[in-house]
């Protein structure tokens, strides 16, 4: 004789349903996410978390959505957002503690403000300090496993403090499963200059000006940058430049003219559109080089494509 499995305890409050997540990334394409809730507290995300197991839901936390491609028919499971006391930024002498929702840009802010150096990067990469431990962020040259001290993930059993040693980390990817949430995470910095750290900011904002489209609908790089043999050291970027991509189009979605690597949403692209002008560079670049580009942007619902990694 079968026992039906009991049904899954209702959802914990302010838990929404059939919820528009292109809002919530910088790309603004996607459909909806079945469950979306908001975490403020450690206590509120553990709950989320438990209440996702038990209920058999998958789970997505959504940082500042800006490496994130949603869906066109959304996701089926619970996504998350950290704020409140999950997004704060807090100096305790030479470190900085942030939460997981955090922005980056912003605490490169504070960092120069109270004179610590080492987290100068950051006031580049759009992303929450969750999203850029996940995804393993830099630019320019700055590593974010050289300033983090630890990281507090959580998971539907609890929490555990983690040193970079044990985050996996390589180029944009670290060990983190979905179900594995950074709630904390803690830069320790070293004593600088306020005027010279404010300085490097400037000049980083410059470089980044000159070098990248701004006020664009964009998740930034699409694809890795390529370490086979035969790429001879040239970038995603200069690949599809270099094998006709800049400025092709599919539907809404293009590759940008100023940035090859990016894609732009001229107002009018679905998901659809983007998957299918990265897999049409991708296979240019197969074509004339013999390169498989890997995506950088994560896919938050869907089957991913088959030339995804
Ligand atoms: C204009 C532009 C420029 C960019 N420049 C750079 C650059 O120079 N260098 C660079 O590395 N990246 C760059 N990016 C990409 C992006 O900003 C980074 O990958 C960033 O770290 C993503 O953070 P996010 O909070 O937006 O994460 P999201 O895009 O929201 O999510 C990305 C992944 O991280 C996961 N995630 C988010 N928050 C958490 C959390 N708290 N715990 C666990 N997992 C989490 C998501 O589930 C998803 O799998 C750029 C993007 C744009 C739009």
């Amino acid at each position: 004789m079968s026992v039906a499995a009991p049904d899954p305890p209702g959802p914990p409050e302010g838990v929404e349903r059939a919820y528009p997540l292109s809002g919530l990334t910088t790309i603004r394409t996607g459909g909806a996410a079945d469950h979306f809730a908001r975490a403020g507290s450690l206590e509120r995300l553990l709950d989320l978390l438990r209440w996702a197991r038990a209920a058999g839901l998958e789970v997505g936390v959504v940082g500042s959505g800006s490496n994130l491609l949603v869906a066109d028919d959304g996701f089926r499971g619970l996504a998350m957002k950290l704020d409140a006391d999950l997004a704060t930024i807090e100096a305790d002498g030479p470190r900085l503690v942030c939460g997981g929702g955090a922005r980056l840009p912003q605490v490169a802010a504070r960092a120069a403000r109270l004179g610590l150096s080492g987290i100068e990067f950051g006031v580049n990469i759009p992303g929450t300090v969750g999203g850029a431990v996940r995804m393993n962020a830099n630019a320019y040259g700055g590593e974010l496993a050289e300033a983090l001290e630890w990281v507090d993930v959580a998971t539907p059993e609890g929490t555990s403090r983690r040193r970079p040693a044990d985050l996996g980390f390589s180029y944009r990817r670290s060990n983190l499963g979905s179900r594995e949430v950074v709630a904390r995470a803690c830069f320790t910095l070293s004593e600088a200059d306020v005027d010279e750290v404010k300085r490097t900011l400037a000049s980083m904002r410059e470089r980044r000006r000159a070098a990248q489209p701004s006020g664009i609908k964009t998740f930034g790089s699409t694809f890795k940058n390529p370490d086979a043999p035969a790429a001879e050291g040239r970038s995603a970027g200069q690949l599809l430049d270099a094998a006709g991509c800049r400025g092709l189009a599919v539907g809404g979605a293009r590759f940008s003219e100023k940035h090859a690597n990016f894609v732009e949403n001229s107002g009018t692209a679905t998901t659809a559109d983007v998957l299918a002008l990265m897999g049409e560079g991708r296979r240019r670049v197969q074509a004339a080089f013999g390169v498989e580009l890997e995506a950088e942007v994560q896919l938050l619902g869907g089957a991913p494509p088959e030339w995804r990694s």
